[in-house]
C-alpha cells in the first residue's frame, strides 16, 4: 500500500489533494503517516480522521488541546509547532504533498526530501527561497521532485520525451488577474476584498492577492528558473485572460508545444499523484468550442513591477530569492493588514531588496538550509522597515 503525507492539507491544494486521495480510496488504498495545518483544527481532525493517519500536527501550540479533544479516542497522535512539522516530514512516506503557504514549507519539504520518496511541491516558495539546495537534496537522496504549480506542471508535461537542448524558450502564462485592465490610477484604490477575487482560479486568500499584484507570477518565473534549469532570458510571460493554456515550449524547429487544461488544481495535483503514468482525474473536460478563442497580450511591468524585480532575482540568484519571498510575505502581511495599499507592497519589496543588496548580501550562494532561513529573517527585518519608511514618506 502506498504511504502519503501532506502538509498543508486543510489548505486549497490540501483540499484538493485530500479529495483526489478520497476518491482514489481513501484509508483503504493509501497508508497516510502525517497530516499537518494550522489553525484550522476542525477540519485537521476530520481529516485526520477519515485517512486515518498516524499523527496530525498543528503549526500553533496554542492549537494543541483542541486538536486532542477533537481526536480523542481515534488512536491518531497529535503534536503542534514548526519543529513538530518537522518530524512529521522525518516520517517516511511513498508520496509527499508540500502545500504549506509562505516560507513555512521550505523545512518540511527538505526533510521530507532525505528519504528519497516522491514530493509534489505546490509550495513554490521552497524553490524560489532555496532553489538549488533543494533540487541538490532531491538528486543527493535520489527523490522525485515534482511540480503541482499549474504552469510548472504544464512545463514538466509539454517537456515528457524531448531534448532540452532543443527548447529555445519557455513561456509560463498569466491570468492577468483582477486588476488586468486596471488604470495605475484605479489601482490606488484596489482593496481586500477586490484582490481576494481571482477571476479564473479559487485558491487561498494569499496566492489569489500575489496573482492579483502578479507577485505570484514573478515568483514562478523564478520558480521556472529553478526547477528546469533555462537561463533567465529564456523565459517567458505571456498574458492570456482564459487560463485554459497553462504553459507552452517553443523548440528550436520553431514549433510550440502548448498544455491546456481546466482552472483545476486537480489536474496538476493528480499528475504528480500518478506519475510516472497517467490516471483518470475527475476534472471537468475542456469545451474548446464554446471557449472559442484564446487571447494573449504582453504583460505591464509598470502596473505590475513585480515581474521586472523577478527578473533581477533570476539574474542575481544567491540568496536575492529568499529576499525576495520574505519581502513579499511582509509587504502582503501589512496589505492584508490594511496598513499598506496594494501598489505599495511592490516598492517595499523593492526598496528592502536595494538595501539588502547594498550590504552586497544578496549574491552569496546558500551552501547550507541555515544560510536561507537567515536571509529570510534579515529580509523580514529590513522590509519591516521598509514598511515604516513607505508610511513615513506618505
Ligand atoms: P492556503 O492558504 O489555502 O493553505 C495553506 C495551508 O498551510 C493550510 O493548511 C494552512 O493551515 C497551512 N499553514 C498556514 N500557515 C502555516 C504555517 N506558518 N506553518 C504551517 N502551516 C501553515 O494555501 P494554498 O493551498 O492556496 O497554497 C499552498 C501552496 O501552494 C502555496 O505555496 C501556494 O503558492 C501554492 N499554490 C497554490 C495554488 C492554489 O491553487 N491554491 C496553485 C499553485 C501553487 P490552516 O488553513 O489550518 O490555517
Ligand atoms: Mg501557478
Amino acid at each position: 500500500m502506498r504511504s502519503i503525507s501532506i502538509f498543508g492539507v486543510t489548505g486549497s491544494i490540501g483540499e484538493n489533494t485530500f479529495d483526489l486521495i478520497m476518491r482514489g480510496g481513501g484509508p483503504a488504498a493509501y497508508r497516510t503517516v502525517a497530516l499537518t495545518g494550522a489553525r484550522n483544527i476542525k477540519r485537521l481532525a476530520e481529516m485526520a480522521r477519515a485517512l486515518d493517519a498516524e499523527i496530525a500536527v498543528t503549526a500553533h501550540e496554542e492549537c494543541l488541546p483542541d486538536l486532542r479533544d477533537a481526536l480523542a479516542g481515534s488512536g491518531i497522535a497529535c503534536a503542534a509547532g514548526q519543529g513538530a512539522i518537522a518530524e512529521a516530514a522525518d516520517r517516511p512516506a511513498d508520496w509527499v504533498m508540500s502545500a504549506i503557504v509562505g516560507a513555512a514549507g521550505l523545512v518540511p519539504g527538505m526533510q521530507a526530501l532525505r528519504h528519497g520518496g516522491t514530493l509534489a511541491l505546490a509550495n513554490k516558495e521552497s524553490l524560489v527561497t532555496a532553489g538549488p539546495l533543494l533540487m541538490a537534496t532531491a538528486a543527493k537522496y535520489g527523490a522525485t521532485l515534482l511540480p503541482v504549480d499549474s504552469e510548472h506542471s504544464a512545463v514538466f508535461q509539454a517537456l515528457l520525451g524531448e531534448e532540452k537542448a532543443a527548447v529555445e524558450r519557455v513561456i509560463i502564462t498569466a491570468s492577468g488577474g483582477p486588476f488586468r485592465n486596471f488604470t495605475l490610477d484605479q489601482m490606488r484604490a484596489i482593496t481586500l476584498a477586490q484582490a481576494v477575487a481571482h477571476p479564473n482560479w479559487s485558491m487561498g486568500q494569499r496566492i489569489s492577492i500575489d496573482s492579483a499584484s502578479m507577485f505570484n507570477k514573478a515568483l514562478e518565473l523564478i520558480e521556472t528558473r529553478e526547477f528546469f534549469d533555462f537561463a533567465p532570458n529564456q523565459i517567458e510571460v505571456i498574458v492570456h485572460p482564459q487560463s485554459i493554456i497553462h504553459a507552452l515550449i517553443g523548440f528550436c524547429d520553431g514549433g510550440i508545444m502548448a498544455h491546456l487544461g481546466p482552472a483545476d488544481m486537480r489536474h496538476a495535483i493528480g499528475f504528480a499523484l500518478h506519475w510516472p503514468r497517467r490516471g483518470p482525474v475527475p476534472v471537468e473536460r475542456l469545451n474548446l468550442a464554446r471557449i472559442a478563442a484564446l487571447n494573449f497580450e504582453a504583460p505591464d511591468e509598470t502596473r505590475f513591477p513585480a515581474l521586472r524585480l523577478a527578473r533581477d532575482v533570476m539574474e542575481t540568484r544567491g540568496l536575492s530569492g529568499a529576499a525576495f519571498n520574505a519581502a513579499k510575505e511582509i509587504a502582503l502581511d501589512h496589505f492584508i493588514g490594511g496598513n499598506l495599499p496594494f501598489l505599495a507592497m511592490a516598492e517595499v519589496v523593492e526598496d528592502t531588496l536595494s538595501r539588502l543588496s547594498r550590504q552586497n548580501s544578496l549574491q552569496i550562494a546558500a551552501t547550507a538550509l541555515e544560510d536561507v532561513l537567515g536571509m529570510d529573517h534579515l529580509a523580514r527585518k529590513t522590509a519591516a522597515e521598509a514598511v515604516k519608511t513607505w508610511q513615513q514618506g506618505r
